[in-house]
């Protein structure tokens, strides 16, 4: 059996980004994904002409430079498609609000220089910014606002893990996705890479050999030398249990949060909001409401709203989707939906993170995804690319 350096369980932004750094580094690298398209969360949908929008992650910024710097390495940076800058709203009662307007300026000047120089580490986002701003402020403004970005309640979310100040690759666009959407990425990375990609390769076992891992597709199994998952916690906590009790005990302590993606198309006089980036839902069954329209099309809109789990079926969606548009149900041309998933986070989190590292450390199996040091896709690339060079030097 050929023994492979290594193997990468997942193709999401977190396998791609660990599977062109470790072959950059000479490692025979494979890449197992269940799916038959590759993304994971960059999730883009298609089936509307030239029009498509996106079920998942919708915006990269030029600070995600673990990932940028494959991308220049591949010669595609070029390709990156710059985002119209346009601004999220809330949406409370029905009616469409600035955040300038939830923010009450009296409360910020009465806490915000009692709390310059405060520590991110160990505080949540409520303590943190509850601090900063005073805790209407964040009740009115921030909660909502953080709740919509990270897709699920986010007041005890490590504050530290959110916002980081990162140095930025100036010659790719501030804020960006890719032509047909941000799942092109996950496409890039893998075309013309120097490692192997297999689709609707489902991992169902793993086990040890003397020459490192067997990896089992039901009834083929891959040897290799290392091995790398970079799947949500809760798959990499089932993968490992006949492997490693106590790394699988650690990752099933992580709990996991839905959401329910709902997206629909319709022309765009049909829409009555004007154009924005998308909707902060206040007291609304979704978390946010994202548009297309910073990417514009000629005749047709776009709009994914991310609900919370269990509040609406199907009709109750659209029912709330058209509210909020202003339109009619029978405007739509198309909807799509998704299930999406992400890890629910909190500050027992950042030092479960270091334990995983301790246990990890100067083996040959390696941990990436977004529960190491936050949700988005430059944390996720830069977990994989700190993954990669640690594979690289066993
Ligand atoms: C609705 C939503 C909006 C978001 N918006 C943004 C945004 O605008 N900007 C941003 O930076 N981030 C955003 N994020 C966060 C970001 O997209 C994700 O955290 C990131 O893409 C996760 O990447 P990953 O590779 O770690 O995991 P995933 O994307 O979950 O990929 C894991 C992959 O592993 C595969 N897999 C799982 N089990 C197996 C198995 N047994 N065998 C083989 N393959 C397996 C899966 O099919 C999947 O492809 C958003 C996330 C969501 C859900």
């Amino acid at each position: 059996m050929q023994t492979h350096d290594l193997i990468i369980i997942g193709g999401g932004v977190s396998g791609l980004v660990l599977a062109s750094r470790a072959a950059a580094g000479g490692l025979s690298t494979l890449v197992l994904e269940r799916e038959e398209r590759l993304g994971g969360c960059l999730r883009s949908w298609h089936g509307g002409g030239d029009f498509w929008l996106e079920l998942g992650a919708h915006t990269a910024y030029n600070s995600y430079k673990s990932l940028l710097e494959v991308l220049q390495a591949q010669g595609r940076l070029g390709d990156l498609a710059p985002r119209a800058g346009m601004g999220y709203h809330f949406l409370e009662g029905g009616r469409v609000q600035s955040p300038l307007a939830r923010l009450n300026f009296l409360e910020l000047f009465a806490h915000l220089p009692l709390a310059l120089g405060r520590k991110q580490a160990g505080a949540s986002l409520a303590e943190y910014y509850g601090a900063l701003f005073g805790k209407g402020n964040y009740a009115r403004m921030l909660s909502p606002a953080f709740a919509a970005v990270l897709s699920q309640p986010a007041d005890a979310f490590p504050a530290a893990w959110l916002f980081r100040r990162k140095a930025r690759l100036k010659a790719a666009p501030r804020k960006y996705t890719w032509p047909g959407g941000l799942q092109g990425v996950a496409e890039a990375l893998a075309e013309g890479a120097p490692f192997r990609v297999r689709r609707g390769a489902e991992v169902t076992g793993l086990a040890r050999d003397r020459a490192g891992y067997l990896v089992r597709i039901g009834e083929e199994s891959l040897a290799a030398a290392r091995l790398a998952l970079a799947t949500p916690p809760d798959e990499a906590a089932r993968l490992l249990s006949g492997l490693d009790g106590e790394t699988t005990g650690m990752l099933a302590g992580i709990p996991m949060a839905d959401i329910e993606s709902l997206a629909v198309v319709l022309p765009a006089a049909r829409a009555r909001l004007k154009p924005l980036a998308g909707l902060i839902g206040v007291d609304e069954p979704f978390y946010s409401m994202v548009s297309r329209d910073p990417v514009s099309h000629p005749t047709l809109r776009g709009f994914t709203f991310h609900f919370r789990p269990g509040r609406l079926d199907r009709a109750g969606k659209l029912a709330c989707a058209a509210r909020v548009l202003g339109a009619e149900e029978g405007d739509f041309l198309h909807v799509a939906e998704a299930a999406n998933r992400l890890p629910a986070l909190d500050t027992r989190h950042p030092p479960l993170a270091e334990a995983l590292d301790r246990r990890l450390a100067g083996g040959r199996l390696a941990l990436a995804g977004n529960y190491f040091n936050g949700l988005s896709i430059g944390d996720c690339a830069d977990r994989a690319a700190r993954e990669a060079a640690r594979l690289i030097s066993t």
